[in-house]
Order: structure tokens, then sequence, then C-alpha cells
């Protein structure tokens, strides 16, 4: 862990040198360890999922292009989209009941941004640099051979990593196998996916080697929101003033009444968006812990107790009240059942085939030769499986016979709308109304997919 009062010089420009901020790293904090193990676990299902298949298909699929979604092996197609769309809205509004009760969690722990700058990048850029205070000194040095090479290591590193992300991240847009025929294919043929890589790897690349934590402090909307979001219960990461002031280091003989703080500025070395969590919650912290961790540290050599940067929200703080499930957040997770609810019923009640059956219009009904009565029908339906499917339609009501105009429609493609048309024919006497309710049935691979309602227009005789 630290020692207070080593690198007094580095303190005295805090954290942040030019542009690129230099965060001391919470070596061996307990809090640093969980991260750890939940990023290793997050980066595994990142980079593992795009392989994972269920019977030939991927197991998550996000193609934008084409606008076909699959999720834990369903597919999901345009005619879909009001689902996707309600999906994303719950995922919101999830994120947002999270975040009223547990601030920017999601930011320390699962963002996809933290996790490779804090996790990866700058892990690479210690390991090669060292640690802050040699990465200061090497920025500050000439340009001489021994510069040229870690920095030429260390952004060759970058650019690999930045390239493995790119592949993934269209792993997840086009499927693996897509992605593998790009990679071996002949590079003629494949243009447009080999650029791609190549601009997807250049944004990666510059999102965490330059960029950096900007993203956070600066691009990402979900940081903006927190001024919204967050009141005096949300739980953040916060500093116990109550308890930490008046701060100010310990001298031997002072009678002077201290808080808890010692003033060693740990909190803010390692605070990688190089802000002093004791000011008060701000928009750059995005709840990293890592300043915990350096607290702690301080508290174990001073013999004071955990905790004085916490987990906890500005009422517990002031008054030590307990989280409470307010009115507020009440209203919003009411909101979220709802959604989720809604969302539940409609998957639940996803037809894997859809059909369409709709009279002609501008027809009414058709005398035939032979004394029974015609109408004309469009039939459209939608195979939303991945396999062909074989189809079969039969009326229900008794007396009335199905006869297809050309092809029969016997079998539905995936994916696709498969179209043809019907008359329905019945003896003319045997009509009661002019307008006759229908039910027809509709048969996926002989069984039961659905009843589809119509109306038969004939004259009563
Ligand atoms: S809050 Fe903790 S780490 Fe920060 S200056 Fe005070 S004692 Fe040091
Ligand atoms: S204030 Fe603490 S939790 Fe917030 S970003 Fe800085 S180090 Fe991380």
């Amino acid at each position: 862990m630290f020692t207070i009062d080593e690198d007094i010089e580095f303190l005295a420009h805090g954290a942040v040198s030019g542009q690129r901020k230099y965060p001391r790293w919470p070596e061996g904090g307990r809090l640093l360890r969980w991260r750890e193990i939940v990023a290793g676990v997050l980066l595994l299902i990142l980079f593992g999922l795009p392989w994972l298949e269920i019977e030939g298909h991927p197991l998550f699929l996000f193609n934008v292009l084409e606008r076909q979604f699959i999720f834990f092996g369903v597919p999901f197609w345009p005619q879909d989209f009001h689902l996707v769309a309600l999906g994303l809205l719950a995922f919101i509004v999830f994120i947002i009941v999270f975040t009223v009760a547990f601030g920017r969690i999601w930011c320390g722990w699962a963002c996809p941004q933290t996790i490779f700058m804090e996790m990866v990048f700058r892990r690479i850029e210690q390991w090669i640099e060292g640690d802050f205070k040699a990465q200061q000194r090497l920025t500050a040095a000439p340009w001489t051979a021994e510069k040229i090479r870690k920095r030429v290591l260390k952004h060759g590193l970058f650019f690999l990593i930045a390239f493995a992300i790119s592949n993934t991240f269209l792993a997840y847009i086009i499927g693996k196998d897509e992605l593998i025929q790009i990679q071996t294919d002949n590079p003629a043929n494949h243009l447009g996916g080999l650029t791609a890589l190549l601009i997807f790897t250049l944004i990666f690349y510059f999102v965490f080697a330059r960029l950096r934590e900007m993203v956070c402090v600066v691009i990402c909307p979900y940081g903006r929101l927190q001024g919204v979001l967050l009141d005096k219960k949300s739980i953040v990461v916060a500093y116990d003033y109550v308890r930490g002031e008046p701060r100010g280091k310990r001298r031997k003989q002072s009678t002077e009444v201290k808080g808890d703080c010692v003033d060693c500025s740990l909190c803010v070395q390692v605070c990688p968006t190089g802000i002093d969590i004791r000011k008060g919650t701000q928009l750059e912290c995005i709840n990293c812990t890592a300043c915990i961790d350096a607290c702690d540290g301080v508290m174990d050599k001073i013999s004071k107790p955990h905790g004085l940067i916490r987990y906890a929200s500005q009422e517990g703080i002031e008054q030590g009240k307990k989280f409470q499930f307010t009115g507020r957040l009440k209203a919003y997770t009411l909101v979220l059942i709802l959604l989720l609810g809604g969302l539940g019923y409609l998957l639940l009640t996803r037809k894997a085939i859809e059909t369409t059956v709709l009279r002609a219009s501008g027809l009414t009904f058709q005398q035939q030769a032979n004394g029974q009565i015609s109408n004309l029908y469009t039939v459209e339906v939608l195979n939303k499986t991945f396999k062909p499917v074989a189809l079969e339609f039969k009326v229900k009501n008794p007396g009335f016979s199905l006869q297809y105009v050309g092809q029969p429609l016997q079998t539905a493609q995936p994916g696709t709308f498969t179209k043809s048309s019907f008359f329905l024919l019945t003896p003319a006497k045997g009509i009661q109304e002019n307008k006759t309710p229908l039910t027809i049935e509709v048969r996926a691979n002989g069984q039961l997919m659905q009843e589809v309602k119509t109306n038969f227009m004939g004259p009563v005789l």
C-alpha cells in the first residue's frame, strides 16, 4: 500500500499534468481485487459471446444493418421491432432506477469503457512505462531510443487490443462466420468489411489512447444525466466530512482537535478523472472506488476504521440515515415493472409463424358455375424461425373449402414473408348471412400455430 509522506513533489501538481492524467494505482486495494474479478468475468463474456451458437446460429446478434437481432438464440426480425424498442426502453428505465438508488455503480464496475481503460489499457501502460511517477518522467523526458521503444511498444499493443475489440464488435453485428470470412477470404471481396474493421480499430484506439477519461467526463450522455438523477438519498462514493473534518496533518505534540482525514491527497492521486472527492459528489466521479481503497489504506496506517470514503448517501453522512426506498424510487420501479410485464406478455404470446389473411379489396363475391359462392383472399406468412416450415390452411367453419390461385402455399422460408392467394368456396344455399365470420387454422409442421379470423361475403338466398 501507500506511504503517506512520499513523493510530495508529485502532490504539488495534483494528479493531473497537462492533458494526460497520471493516476496512481490503488495497489492492493480490497475493492480493486473485486473489480479485477468482475472485470475478468465481464471481459470473458464480452469476447466469448459472439462465438457461442445454438443449432448453428449465434446466441446473440445485433445486426442493425439488416435489422435482425438474436437474443439467447431466439431470432427477432424487423416485424418484432416493437419488442426490441420496448426491451431497450425497459433497459434504460432499469439503468435510471439503478442510478437513482446506487449512483454510477455501473460506470465503476461494469461499463466497458472503464473496464478497458482501467483494467486493460492502464495496466499495459504501467507494465511498459512504470508507475505514475515514471510515466510523468517519461513524458517530460527527451525522445531517446528508450522512450521511443516504450512508446512504440505501448501504442502497438494499444492498437492490437483496439483491433481485437473491433473484431468482437463486428462479430456482434454481422456474426462470427461472416467475420471469419472477411478475415480469411481474398481481401478484394471484402473491402467494405475490412474498411469497417479498420475504422472501428482507429476509433477504439483513439478512445483508449487519446480520449481516455474524457469519454466519461465530457462525452458520455449517461454521465451528464447524473445531475438530474442523483439526489441526497442516492448511494454514491462519498467522503464522510463529518468524520474527516477538520482535516490536516497530525503533529506529535499538537493538542489541536482534528478529523480523521490526514490530508495526504492519496484519494486525489489515485482518481482516474483527477477530482478531489472531498469537495463533494461531482459529475466527473465514475464511482471507480480507487479513492476508497486508497483512503482505507491510510486509515489502516493511522489505526482508524475504514470508510472515511465509502459508498454512502449524502443524507447518510449528514444524518446517519440508512438507505431508503423513496417515493421517487418507487415510481420509477413501478414504471419498470409495468414495462417488464408488458414485454414479458408480448414475448410469451409472440408467434413463431405470423399469418395475415385479407379479403381481396374491391371485390365482394363471385358466383361459380357449379352454384358455389367464392371470395378471393390474399395470405401473407412470416416465418420468424431459422428453418423452413411446412404450411397447411384449413377453414374451421363447416361447408367451406379452399382453392389456391396458382401454386399452393406449402412452405414458408425463414425470416421472410411468403405471399399467396386463395379462394374460399361454399354452396350458395348454405349462406345464412351477408357477412359470415370465418376462422382459418394455420398449421406449421403439422402443429396448430394460429387461428386467423376473417369474413366471407355472400348473398342470402
Ligand atoms: S480522505 Fe483519506 S486519502 Fe483522502 S486525503 Fe483524507 S486521509 Fe488521505
Ligand atoms: S472520486 Fe473516487 S470513485 Fe470517483 S472517480 Fe475519483 S477515485 Fe473514482
